[in-house]
């Protein structure tokens, strides 16, 4: 089978006082047709550096990918210009962001805004491209459709904006879409309404969807496969299922501990001490979760460790595997 997405060795610097710095340093993933994939960690972990390293949307003269390949459906995509990316942009992979409110035009209404998107990518009229943007707010849920798309985005929620925003990503049908913290800044209810439309469209239009998020619950409530990233790395990734009943990496097991569970009565949630190592003081060698690290032995220090697969589909970063292999004789 055809892979959506390849993501392999990637690497993406930024460049603070002429010195590169990488956000996101060899990374590879893939993700499959028809398939949610989460990305999970703490802000400062590079998740969003990776996917706008995919949009090829990094902060100009500051960001850069560094190193590795991004194929898009089996192309190679890392080289492209800018006017390559925006045939691509918004028609085969779209995005969405945590605040919708910074995305959206404030001086353009909503519908103008929707069908300008239609009309960037497809040969079609005006009153055509009017048409699906009224279909396209009937589909993510929006109420008395005929008025709001002649609204502004100030008139609506937060909600009601995360679902305009959800319309313009799915407007051309995109293969693949990328969901950068959609519902972080939105209500607890709203939140689930917005991860249901999300799924909803996903199946319905059979998408890929690569999700961003520091919430393992939005995981568990939608995912199919799991990354788990530190400090620009993966440590962890495994299917759903896996990561939830048979988490291995030190990082992983304190998020788990750290969802508020309903089943279980506790004082208080563990967190996790410490921060994620700020990019000028990344180690450069070892481990760079050793600081924090209720697991750490003396070689983490000294020896940084690869990510491999410790049992079919799940793959590992971390030393305490590394060492059992090698008893093993497994290299
Ligand atoms: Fe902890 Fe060492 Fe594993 Fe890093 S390599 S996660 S410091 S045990
Ligand atoms: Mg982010």
């Amino acid at each position: 089978m055809d892979l959506m997405l390849e993501v392999k060795n990637l690497k993406t610097g930024f460049d603070i006082d002429g010195q590169i710095y990488h956000a996101v340093d060899d990374v590879s993933f893939s993700v499959e047709p028809g398939k949610i994939v989460g990305i999970v960690g703490e802000s400062g972990c590079g998740k969003s550096v990776m996917s706008l390293s995919v949009m090829q949307l990094l902060p100009k003269g500051i960001g850069q990918i560094t190193g590795g390949e991004i194929k898009f459906q089996g192309k190679n995509i890392e080289n492209y210009t800018n006017n390559q990316m925006n045939q691509i942009r918004g028609k085969d992979i779209s995005m969405i962001f945590q605040e919708p409110m910074t995305s959206l035009n404030p001086v353009f209404t909503i519908g103008s805004q929707i069908e300008e998107i239609i009309l960037n990518h497809n040969k079609i009229s005006k009153a055509e491209a009017r048409e699906r943007a009224i279909n396209l707010l009937r589909q993510v849920g929006i109420p008395r459709v005929e008025t709001i798309i002649d609204e502004y985005p100030h008139q609506l929620s937060g909600g009601m904006r995360q679902r305009i925003m959800i319309a313009i990503a799915i407007a051309c049908q995109p293969q693949l879409l990328i969901a950068d913290e959609p519902t972080t800044a939105l209500d607890v209810t709203v939140q689930a309404q917005i991860l249901e439309l999300l799924k909803k469209i996903q199946e319905q239009n059979n998408m890929s969807i690569i999700l961003i998020t520091h919430d393992l619950g939005v995981v568990a409530e939608l995912c199919d496969e799991v990354i788990i990233m530190y400090a620009g790395k993966i440590v962890e990734r495994t299917n759903v299922d896996k990561l939830f009943y048979d988490p291995q990496h030190p990082y992983t097991k304190l998020l788990m501990a750290s969802i508020p569970r309903l089943d279980i009565e506790v004082d208080t949630l563990e967190t996790i001490q410490g921060i994620v190592p700020s990019l000028k003081n990344m180690p450069k060698v070892g481990c760079r979760f050793m600081d924090r690290c209720p697991s750490a032995m003396p070689q983490c220090k000294t020896i940084t460790p690869k990510l491999a697969e410790i049992t079919d589909n799940h793959e590992v970063a971390c030393l305490l595997f590394e060492a059992s292999n090698s008893e093993k004789g497994v290299s």
